[in-house]
């Protein structure tokens, strides 16, 4: 979960956090509590300058529900187009596919009923 502010005057989302909104220059903004969003791009960083070790990192842009795009490394599994869940770690955003468990909808096909 990340947390998105909006614009208490025009509803503006941001992400990250900004002292005054881009669209109407408002200071007043709520917290919206986001736990997933739309992996749009990803890509796979295997070389960085002045690094000696060579670990792949999958970096991605997500588009949330409320309108931000917000860079993420993104975990094995995670495929473009699909939705993820975001949680922080060590203060960067981390996009993970959603559990593909599928829903019970139907009565009775749960095996403890
Ligand atoms: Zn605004």
């Amino acid at each position: 979960m990340i947390e998105v502010c909006v614009c208490e005057r025009c509803g503006h989302a941001v992400y990250p956090f900004r002292h005054v909104c881009p669209e109407c220059a408002a200071r007043a903004w709520r917290v919206e509590h986001v736990d997933d969003g739309t992996l749009e791009q990803a890509t796979t960083i295997r070389h960085r300058i002045g690094v000696e070790r060579r670990v792949p990192n999958r970096v991605g842009s997500v588009r949330l529900d409320l309108g931000p795009v917000v860079i993420t490394r993104v975990l094995d599994g995670a495929e473009v187009g699909a939705r993820v869940a975001l949680a922080k770690s060590a203060g960067a955003v981390v996009a993970r596919p959603l559990s593909t468990r599928p829903l019970r909808t139907c009565r009775g096909s749960d095996p403890r009923t």
